[in-house]
This record gives structure tokens, sequence and C-alpha cells, in this order.
């Protein structure tokens, strides 16, 4: 018996907290050259799940600045602010096998547990677990963990393995505000857009056993996961708004699109014939896929 190959789905996946800057080029670019070089679909989600941290603008800006630079997307765009109806239902299967309960700490008690030495983030101690904590009081829905390693192969950085109950610990799906957090969105999206690969930054890496493990939880297929490195400033540190990243401009972006493929790992050469044959900017993405290979991103 033969079975079909699973047809590549890629996605991009932004989060409207300001403009598109040249780390969010890269990760845009490489998603979406992966995606193209294995003849598959790309589709854009708009992760405004946190309607707290939407700046004003910012989504048409990344739309308007993707076509500028010549991507194209497939399908429908999906915005999460406008998915939280399915969420719930998600959450409810969750409830119904006995995974979710409400936390009412505030952020000081949490501060009192220890720090994952790795990702710097607090290990949920468990102490609302038990207490069943009344739903009128303004609490977080955490999703109860158990000691179990979650352990993943990330097509650039090798197996990533996580005991998600120590290393992480009872980790929020609801958030007190009223909306899923990024980490129930995410995987819920992932599982009905049917991505089949995730290229995105390495600043989620240590994210991943967690959504695995949500996964898991409700039954949905783990895609395969690529983490391509962030792009640094000068003094380090990540590219994006808190560390006022400038916005690429339409004007600059033949020379963005050109710094983003040498980054990719382009050698000049290939950058000038992708160049030199390619009339517009979606035809420079194009043609650049027919010679993309992930694994030259550089570190
Ligand atoms: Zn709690």
């Amino acid at each position: 018996m033969t079975t079909t190959p699973e047809k590549y789905i890629g996605r991009f996946a932004p989060s409207p907290t300001g403009k598109l800057h040249f780390g969010s080029l890269v990760t845009a670019l490489a998603s979406y050259l992966r995606a193209r070089s294995k003849g598959g679909k790309w589709f854009l989600r708009i992760e405004d799940v946190d309607t707290t941290r939407i700046e004003k603008g910012a989504i048409h800006s990344i739309l308007t600045t993707l076509e500028d630079y010549g991507f194209q997307w497939d399908d429908e765009i999906i915005f999460q602010s406008k998915r939280s109806d399915i969420y719930q239902d998600y959450l409810g299967i969750l409830k119904t096998k006995n995974l979710i309960f409400n936390c009412i700490c505030t952020r000081r008690e949490i501060s009192k547990n220890k720090k994952n030495t790795l990702s710097g983030e607090y290990v949920y101690g468990g102490k609302c677990r038990e207490l069943h904590n009344p739903s009128r009081l303004k609490h977080a829905k955490r999703i109860k963990t158990f000691e179990e390693r979650i352990t993943f192969h990330d097509l650039l950085r090798g197996k990533l393995r996580q005991n998600i109950a120590e290393d992480v610990g009872d980790f929020i799906v609801w958030r007190s505000e009223n909306f899923a957090s990024y980490q129930l969105a995410v995987v819920i999206d992932d599982h009905l857009q049917g991505i089949t690969e995730v290229v995105r930054g390495s600043d989620l890496y240590l994210q991943t056993p967690r959504q695995i493990y949500l996964q898991k939880c409700l039954n949905f297929m783990t895609p395969i996961y690529a983490h391509i490195p962030v792009v640094l400033n000068e003094f380090g540190q990540k590219l994006s708004k808190q560390t006022k990243a400038n916005p690429i401009l339409k004007e600059n972006a033949r020379d963005n699109l050109i710094s983003a493929l040498n980054y990719l790992g382009f050698d000049y050469g290939t950058q000038n014939k992708i160049i030199e044959i390619s009339r517009n900017n979606n035809e420079i993405l194009e043609n650049a896929a027919r010679y993309f290979n992930l694994k030259n991103t550089k570190f």
C-alpha cells in the first residue's frame, strides 16, 4: 500500500505589537522560502490574541509591508482575536479531562517559585491545583502537568528534552483578562490550519515542549519544528519593539531582502543571480525559493 506524501503547509504568525523589523522579515522569509521550496502553502496568521498588546495600525502596516516585499500568502488570513469561541471549545475539552484549574496567584506569589535556569521563567509550584478556587474570583486557568519527558528534534537545533512538570510546571492556558494564552491559541491554530512544519524564531524554542504537551492532551498531531536564530542588534539583544528596532521600509525592500537572504545563508553569487533574473520583489522570493536550503541558515 502506498501513502500519498503529506502536503507541506507552513505559516508566518506575527503579533501586531508594532511594525515589521528586519528580524521579523528574516523569519517571514525563512518560513516562506521553506514552504515554496517544498511546493507547499504559506499561511498568514495574525497573533493578536493578547488584545492588550496590539498597537493601533500595526496589522495594516504588517500586511502592506509583506505585500511590498513580495510575499503572497495562501487562503484567508486568520485573526486570533476573532477565534475566542474556538479556543473556548478546546478549553472545554481539557476541562472534561480534569486537566484545568483556576489559579488566583498574584505576580508576587508566582515570583516566589523557583526559576528555570535555562528559560529564566518561574516554574509554577502547583499552589492552587487542589484549592478549587471559585470562578467568580479573578483567575487564570492553568493546565496540570505531570512528570513526563517531552522530546522533539528541531531541524536546526537538534534534540530538546524537557520534563514538563519539573522544567515548566502547570502553565497558563487561559489568561485572567479572559482570553486564550499564546500557547493554547497557537496549538489550536496550527492544528486547525493543518500546519505540517513550523519555521519560526529561536526565542520560542524552549516553549515548544509545552505546545507539544498541549497537542498530546488534545490528540493533535505534532508538526515538525525549525527554530532559526533570532537577529540581534549591536548590543546582542533580539530585534523587537522593546529594543527599538527600526521598522523596515518599502523604499529599502530590495536591499533588506538581500540582507535577509544573506542571513539565511545565500552566497553572493547566488544572491546576484537571483537579483539579476528577478523583475520585482515577488520574483526575488520565488527565485530564491529554488535555491533555498534551510540548513544553510547562519548561527
Ligand atoms: Zn495559583
